[in-house]
């Protein structure tokens, strides 16, 4: 797909594509894909480093599906 990049924090190392329709794409190294408000409130939100590419988080507020839950069927 044109336009469509991947960047990747170089703090959390979690690739995120950009230029997708309907919103960044997060790709995680274990489960589906995400938003960047899933990848926020999972890991950005705890890092207080510079460097991080996702410190905002995504467009919209974090929504409660966004935070890892601990009982959710692993891969
Ligand atoms: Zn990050």
């Amino acid at each position: 797909m044109a336009g469509v990049k991947t960047e990747t924090c170089p703090i959390c190392g979690v690739k995120i594509m950009t230029g997708i329709v309907g919103g960044d794409r997060v790709v995680f190294s274990a489960g589906p894909p995400g938003t960047r408000s899933k990848l926020y409130a999972r890991v950005c939100r705890y890092v207080d480093k510079a460097g991080c590419i996702n410190k905002q988080g995504g467009s919209g507020p974090i929504q409660p599906d966004d935070y890892y839950k601990p009982d959710a069927p692993r891969p």
